[in-house]
Parts: C-alpha cells; structure tokens; sequence
C-alpha cells in the first residue's frame, strides 16, 4: 500500500477537522466527492487531497465506498477558498462545504441537469374554458397557475399540488400541455434595453473600474438616486465584452425584483439567478452553469459568493453595508468580507456599493486599501430631500404621529403625490398592558414582551403542542387578533380579562405597522393605503403585487418597515416620515447608530426622485442629537468621522478585532458558568498584548425560546494574534468535557452583540 493513496476527506461533521480515507487506485483528485462510510452511517465527502502523514494507523484507515465525481466538482482555486474561509472563521470544513454546495451535490446526486423540468400550457391548453375544471378544483388549481405563466418547473408545480405529475401527463397526451427540459438560466427575449447616458461623475466610476483588469477594491458611494446600478451595468458589460463572468452579490432577492429585471432587460446573456426560491434542481442547474462558464452574469444573496465562475471578471456587492451579508448560525461568514478575499485571491476587482457604506469599508478607503469612487449627485438635476425634525417634546402625538406631520400627509394627498411612513416594528402595539395593575403580556419562553397583532393568519400552526386530541378537533372560530412573540415565534390568545387582576380595561400600548395603517385609515378615510412589512407580504408575491400597485399609482399612502428601504424606487414619493427613530440612539450595541443612521438615509433617499423634490421628517425626543444634524447636511461623511473616532477610543472595529463566544442551555446558570470556565482555560493562553478578554455576561436578553443565553467578548488590537489565540483556545474547548454539556458557538468579526 502506497502512501499517496491516503487522502484528507471534508465529511460534513461539527469537528474541526478533516478525515484520512483509503482512496481506491487512481486516487480521485482533490475536489471530487467521495462516499464514506463515518461512524455508523455512509456520508458524502469531499476530497481535500493526498496526504503523506495520515492521522490514524494505516491499518485503521477506512475505505472510500465510492468516487462520485471523475471530473473535480470543485478547482484548486474554489477548494483553496473554501479552506480558507474554514481556517478564518476556524468552522469546521465539512460544514463550510455543506454550505458552498448545492443540496442535491452534498447529497450525491451527479453534477449535471438532467431533469430540469419546464412545464406549460400549449395553445389548445390555453383555449380551454374555465369550467372545464368545474368539478376539479386541483386540476383548476393547476390550470390557473400554468395559464399565468410561461412555464412552470417540477419544483413550482410540486408545491401547488403534490400529485401534479399523473395530471400533467394525461394533460400532454391530450395536446393541452408539454414539457421541455430546459434550462435553468433566464434569457432575456426581447432586444437588450440601451445603456442610458451617464453623469461626469457615473462615467469617471465606469472607467476606473473598466480600467483595472487585475485585484482591486472600490467602494462605489452615491448618494441614493445617483445611479449606481447604471455603473454597475456598464462595467458589467466590458468585463462580457472580454468573454469573462461577473458576480454580483445583493442582500436579498426578494426584496430587489426591480434590479434584477434591470440586469435581465439590458443583457441578452443567460443570467443564473441563485436565491431562496429556488427548488434543488434549480439551484444546482444554476450553480452548474456558473461553474461551466454558461451563465456570463451570476447574481444571488450572501451564499452565492461561494460559486464556481469558470472565467471570473468581476465581483460586485451591492448595498455592501446589508446586515444580511452576516450569516448569523452555523457557519458565521461575512459575504462581503469573504468577496474581497476571494476577489484578491482570483486576481480579479471588486466594487463595493453603498448610499450609506461600512465603517468597515470607509476606513478602508483612508487607509489606502479600496479606492473611493464617488457618486455625489443625481442625474437629471433631482434635488435631495429637505430633511425636518420634529421635536417630540414639544408636539403632541396624536396616536403615534405629530400635528405637523398629518397636516403634510394631508398636503400630498391633496396634491395627489405619495406619502411613506417608515417605523421599524411590525403587529399593532408593541405591548399589552392592563390599565389597573400594569401587568404587561410576557412570552413564556423570552425575556420579551409580546406584540399585539391584528389579522393573525388563521391557518397558523399552533406552536405548543399541548393541545389535547379533543381540543384541537373541535372548530375554532377564525383568530382576529393574537400575542406573537418577535423573538421566538409563539403565540398567545389576547386575554379579555388581565390575568392578574381580572380587570378588563387591557389595551395595546405603542404603535406597529398595523396601528399606524389603522390610525391613517381613520384620518385620511378617502387615502388607499398599502402596508408593507414581513406580515402583509408573507404570501409569495404579495410583494411584488404591492410594489406594482404603488408603481401604478394605486396608493397614496405607504407604510411599512425597513423592507421599504432596501432598493425600491418610489418616484412619487415626496414626503418619508420616519416615526421613531430614536430606537437605535441609545442601544447597547456600538453599531446601533451607525445603522439607525443608515436605515434613514436609505428610507429618506426613496423619497423625491424624478423632477419632484423631497422632504423628510424625523420624530424624535432628541432633535440635538448630533446624528440627526449630520442627517440634515446629509453629510455622511461628518457622521462617518464622529463615529470612527468614536470606535477608535474603545478599540472597535474597524480599529480593533472582536470575537464573541456565545453559549446557551435550558438551565439559568449554566451558559453563564461554562463562559466562566471557558475564560480561566484561556488565561494560560493569552499573548502578552494584544488581545483582551471581557467577562462573561448574560446577552441582553437573557432567556430566548426557553433557554439562558451568555456571552463572553474578545477584543483584540492585532487580527494575527486574535487568531492565534483562538485556534489555541478552541482546540482546548472542543475536548473539554464541560463544553458538552451547552451549546456554544464562536462569532469572528460578530455584527450584532447580542
Ligand atoms: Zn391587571
Ligand atoms: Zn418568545
């Protein structure tokens, strides 16, 4: 038995490590899946490559059972990504590579299409009567959902109804339907849209970016309205020009139909569009045609920076500053960070762009790292919003709104032009609260309290399962109105008397989406108001649906949460109220302002596109606050300033590094205590300097769906020496009977404290 024919397998385990396989002759390449028997299951696994000093005894080595891949899934360059990824935020590589590949390639399906199912209605089809389907409400179910569209895949058709394919196939034989199995890559049909003419400022940002052919970083910022999707387009279109592939990042997909079919519209190039929509055979038919060079344009949400490109080009990340950049479980990935990495690896540049960037990215720029690309005004002479404070401790609320504020809304109703109001809390009423003894509705499981909400889904599961059979079979009149509780998902029955005290003089206390849409209804009764937050736009489509009906002028008023500010052009909107802004003044994360500060800009820039100028108008309690004066110059760059030297005296990022143990379990002490273990078997570890360890602390809330929560701070000066000092500390934890008996979990570079 040679040596080289032992290699390093990922097996998709929570160790921290890689496995030894004997590999049959002819040993599968690095990059090829393998099945493996692990533990007392078979696994799929990934090989890494040939390794001369296996871990275990020859004679213990295991067998691979079979190669599945001939051809490597993955190249040298994609595999060496994905090890470092793993290495840099010491997750577990197996794990790191569950999350980079296709469900059905992790599960060992071959790597090729086969099966992509395309299914419509042919012309006959389309001809039939209604009424054909009048006994046959699923086959009109399906009918219905076929004539609405070109075609539907196996997957669409799955979901509206599970015994579809018996149906569809008698469909065929009579002439109404057919198959294709197509692609999974949208082609635009219709002649390529033409590129606009750009700004001074659009083409100068176009040609620097054409003009780097090797790695660079640009933090592309303009101002919202100032076109940077334009910039984004034309530089797209020289890197197709050079037969190379451009991907592009945004935060989420659902939220930004309007920039993908912009992408589709101006490009007659296949684009694979990976997001969560998707069904298996779709995603891997999509990431496929990346890895093969057939999609020319890749676009996706944060885990399609993991995708193969054949001929990679460029890489564009817009709205860089998303939250939603941050994997928040498992493995903890930053998609923004890990795509300058990969771009620096790939030899190829990236842009990053923002109306309101980074901390992160702007000192960047100072430090020389990204070069700055500036978009400071908006085409066609579109003035940015006048910006008002409306100083609460002087305005009476009438219901959650200031006088002033109901006497514009009132003016653009009168004008017939739009109105947005933007407060960041979903339901009715935040709190439930009894007016006698002040008992206040708490989730059972959370440190929280519950939010009233109005229009509770009445097909919702119950999420106890405490129902006796008697019970739940008995009919239950349709729920109006429940307690959801925000954090975990459980729901309560609004009691009609206080548990308490037994008084019935309960109310809802505080203003969600729901009450404010309520409370505008009964000002302005004539106003068609259109109300936007996770709960209205649940249905698939919903959304889409809304933002055309505001589109067409269908609405006078908006209402909504930050889904309203991320990538929606409302043109006719000229007046943004934003209702209570004060939320993220005084938080006890440092990042809190920042985001406040972006979430405004971002809401106030939709307002005042087109010819018409803008106002927006700020409630608060603290008009001397000095983020709202830099809101008012909309000086982004006076607010970056005061807050990078406020992060540079605590030692924050972007000036210091921070890791965040986490740990949590069903006992109230004892996330606390094993953080507390956890700190003493790091003291022998410490370097001299460099890197600090805070004390262990409850998270600020405490108790989450029933479990205790702590959390233990890692703030370091040097990146090499955080890393050092975490590699030695977790390979302590990991075999440390303690650390069993909690969850826990490591955050590099956490974007929430909590
Ligand atoms: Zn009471
Ligand atoms: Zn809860």
């Amino acid at each position: 038995m040679s040596e080289s024919r032992v290699v390093r397998v990922a097996v998709p385990t929570p160790l921290r490590r890689a496995f030894d396989y004997l590999a049959p002759t002819g040993a599968p390449l690095a990059g090829a899946r393998v099945r493996i028997p692990f533990g007392r299951r078979e696994t799929v696994g990934v090989v890494l490559g040939a390794t001369t000093e296996p871990g275990v005894a020859p004679h213990k080595l295991k067998r691979i059972s079979a190669v599945l891949d001939e051809v490597p899934l993955l190249d040298g360059q994609s595999l060496a990504f994905l090890e470092w990824a793993a290495d840099y935020y010491h997750h577990p590589i197996g794990e790191v590579l569950q999350t980079a590949l296709p469900v059905l390639l992790r599960q060992g399906a071959p790597a090729t299409v086969a099966g992509l199912e395309q299914w419509s209605l042919t012309v006959a089809g389309r001809a039939l009567a209604v009424d054909t389907w009048k006994r046959a409400p699923r086959q009109r179910r399906l009918w219905e959902a076929l004539a609405a569209t070109p075609g539907l895949s196996a997957g669409a058709l799955g979901g509206l109804s599970p015994g579809w394919r018996p149906l569809l196939a008698q469909w065929a034989e009579r002439g109404w339907a057919r198959v294709e199995h197509g692609d999974c890559l949208s082609v635009n049909a219709g002649p390529p849209v033409a590129s606009p003419a750009l700004t001074a400022s659009q083409a100068q940002a176009v040609s620097a970016l054409v003009g780097a052919d090797t790695y660079r970083a640009f933090l592309l910022h303009g101002i919202t309205g100032s076109g940077k999707t334009e910039v984004y387009l034309q530089a797209i279109a020289r890197v197709l020009a050079a037969g190379r592939q451009a991907l592009v990042l945004v935060p989420e997909i659902g939220l930004t139909p309007q920039l993908v079919d912009r992408f589709r519209r101006r490009f007659s190039v296949p684009i694979a569009v990976l997001h969560s929509g998707l069904n298996d055979s779709e995603r891997l038919c999509a990431w496929l045609a990346a890895r093969a060079g057939r999609a020319p344009i890749v676009l996706g949400t944060r885990s399609a920076v993991f995708t193969p490109l054949a001929r990679p080009g460029l890489i564009v990340v817009d709205e860089e500053h998303d939250l939603s950049y941050k994997q928040q479980d498992g493995f903890r990935y930053h998609a923004r960070d890990l795509a300058v990495v990969r771009a620096h690896r790939d030899d190829i540049p990236i842009v990053l762009g923002s109306a309101t960037p980074s901390l992160e990215s702007l000192h960047n720029v100072r430090q020389g790292r990204y070069a700055l690309l500036e978009l400071p005004e908006r085409p066609g002479a579109a003035a940015l919003p006048q910006v008002h404070l409306l100083d609460l401790r002087r305005l009476p609320l009438i219901e959650g709104l200031a006088q002033p504020l109901l006497k514009h809304l009132d003016d653009r109703l009168e004008r017939r032009e739009q109105s947005l109001v933007f407060l960041n809390r979903r339901g009715f009423a935040p709190v439930y609260m009894c007016y006698d003894c002040r008992w206040i509705a708490s989730c059972t499981r959370c440190d929280a309290h519950m939010t009233l909400h109005r229009d509770v889904r009445v097909s919702r599961e119950p999420p106890t399962g405490r129902q006796t059979p008697h019970a739940a079979s008995r009919e239950r009149p349709p729920r109006h109105t429940a307690l959801l509780c925000h954090h975990c998902g459980a729901e309560q029955r609004v009691p009609a008397r206080c548990p308490a005290c037994a008084s019935e003089r309960l109310e809802g206390i505080g203003e969600g989406t729901q009450r404010v849409e309520a409370v505008l209804a009964r000002h302005f009764p004539r106003a068609r108001i259109v109300r936007i937050d996770r709960d209205s736009t649940r249905r698939k489509g919903a959304l889409q649906g809304q933002l055309e009906r505001i589109q067409a002028g269908e609405a006078d008023i908006l209402v909504g949460t930050q889904m309203l500010s991320k990538g929606h052009d409302f043109p006719n909107v000229t007046l943004v109220a934003v209702l209570n802004a004060d939320q993220g003044l005084y938080s006890s994360d440092f990042r809190s302002p920042e985001h406040l500060f972006q979430q405004i800009l971002q809401v106030g820039g939709r307002a005042g596109r087109a010819e018409r100028p803008g106002e927006v108008m700020i409630q608060t309690f603290y008009p001397d606050h000095a983020l709202f004066m830099a809101l008012i110059d909309h000086d982004y760059h006076a607010f970056a300033e005061h807050a990078l030297a406020e992060r540079r005296d605590a030692g924050y990022p972007p000036f210091g590094y921070l890791a965040l143990l986490r740990a949590e379990a069903p006992a109230t002490s004892a996330a606390l205590a094993f953080l507390g273990h956890a700190h003493r078997l790091a003291q022998p570890l410490m370097p001299e300097r460099g890197v600090q360890l805070m004390d262990p602390v409850a998270s600020p809330m405490e108790r989450r769906a029933g479990r205790y929560r702590a959390q233990l701070l890692v703030q370091a000066s040097q990146r090499g020496a955080l890393h050092e000092f975490i590699r030695k500390w977790l390979s302590v934890l990991d075999t440390d009977p303690a650390a069993k008996r909690v969850r826990w979990s490591l955050d590099i570079d956490p974007v929430m404290l909590f």
